[in-house]
């Protein structure tokens, strides 16, 4: 298993200025009032991608991500400050109905006459080490709406793949509280207290499906070993009765098969791009080989759980091989191109394999992968892969 172990990373407390202080403090209209008072209701919001708000009315839910502003970039809307992001979540429809637009119109209102107080920290040089912080959160359980939920137990990732798209969002959130740049990869905090403050949240949200972790970490990566934050906020919403819903690329993640299998409802996934090490070691040289994440997979299946595969982003693979050794371990697949190819281009030149990065590889590669699968009777058509695992 390869380990990316903390050790040798530097330590420092927590700087004094809070990015979710000055997120609240950018919502707060939203937060404590309503955008429209007669239908849309604050889901939560969200400081560690970006800054991000979740509006809800009745079954539609309407995610906000605010990046670094940059004209070059596609955006819903733009301030002097923000790309507004605005998309329909845990549905099938993608497209805003008018009624959406003009909320999220008011919405980008707010934010626009609100950003001029932020206050514009200088950011502290470029730090090329390796870092480790340990933090006290005041929160750690995210509603999603429709009942559901995630839990980041870190920030940052040290498997740190070049192609992670939330490395740009995760690094705009530490410019705004004047953080250093740092590569990807190299920086983890630590919610330390996660499990404390998890404790007094379950008492006050009702029981549903809590995602680890969507994206901006993965709750398997080398400082769990250590800390184990994953499995003591998993520990905390056993007897609360939540439904945890794993996705990792660690083979570390068996370790909790045991705990995972005592939950009435538990979903673990594993990220398998390709069935080719060769190609993992090229596009993720932090992950675990193939032939470990398989051996997780077995592994949890033995004790029971219910199991999928995310195989995101779709690599240079044997489909016919690669579905054939999932088919037997997993109830569901999904499967995703390469997003921000930019990030990586240069990853696929040096190793000759341009041809991947088109639409004609994705769908070809994509046909081959889900049509074995689909005639095993693993689950790859529905969008709403959680709920499928966790029925
Ligand atoms: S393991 Fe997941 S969260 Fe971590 S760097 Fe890779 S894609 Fe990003």
């Amino acid at each position: 298993m390869v380990d990316t172990a903390t050790d040798g990373c530097a330590m420092q407390a927590p700087l004094g200025r809070d990015v979710e202080d000055l997120a609240y403090s950018l919502f707060a209209p939203l937060i404590e009032g309503r955008p429209d008072s007669a239908r849309w209701e604050v889901v939560s919001w969200d400081a560690e991608q970006g800054l991000c708000l979740t509006l809800r009315h009745d079954d539609s839910i309407l995610l906000f991500e605010l990046e670094r502003l940059d004209p070059e970039q596609e955006a819903w809307a733009r301030t002097s400050r923000f790309n507004v992001h605005v998309r329909r979540v845990l549905s099938a429809q993608s497209e805003l109905s008018p009624m959406e637009r003009r909320l999220a119109q008011q919405v980008v209102k707010v934010i626009a006459r609100r950003e001029g107080a932020l206050p514009r920290v200088t950011r502290q040089a470029t730090s090329r080490r390796a870092e480790l912080r340990e933090l006290q959160v005041s929160r750690v359980l995210i509603p999603e709406g429709a009942g559901q939920y995630y839990i980041n137990p870190y920030v940052g990732c040290m498997i740190g793949c070049d192609f992670c798209y939330v490395a740009d969002r995760a690094d705009f959130s530490r410019e705004l509280v004047g953080l250093p740049s740092m590569p990807w990869g190299s920086y983890v905090d630590v919610k330390v207290n996660a499990a404390e403050i998890l404790a007094q949240e379950v008492r006050r949200f009702p029981p549903g499906p809590v995602r680890f972790s969507p994206i901006l970490t993965d709750p398997y990566q080398g400082p769990e070993r250590r800390y184990r934050i994953t499995r003591q906020c998993l520990e905390v919403l056993l007897p609360a009765g939540f439904s945890p819903v794993i996705l990792t690329r660690a083979a570390r993640v068996m370790e909790d098969a045991e705990l995972l299998a005592r939950f009435e409802h538990a979903a673990v996934g594993v990220s398998i791009p390709s069935d080719d090490d060769r190609m993992r070691a090229i596009f993720e040289p932090g992950g675990d080989p193939i032939d470990e994440r398989f051996a997780a997979l077995e592994a949890l299946r033995r004790a029971g759980l219910s199991t999928f595969a995310v195989i995101q982003p779709l690599l240079p693979m044997d489909p016919a091989a690669l579905a054939a050794r999932l088919a037997p371990l997993v109830r569901a697949v999904r499967v995703d191109r390469m997003h921000f190819i930019h990030r990586v281009r240069q990853l696929y030149v040096d190793h000759g394999l341009e041809e991947a990065m088109t639409d004609a590889f994705f769908e070809r590669t994509e046909r081959a992968l889900l049509e074995p699968l689909r005639a095993a009777g693993v689950g790859v058509d529905g969008f709403d892969l959680l709920r499928e695992v966790l029925s």
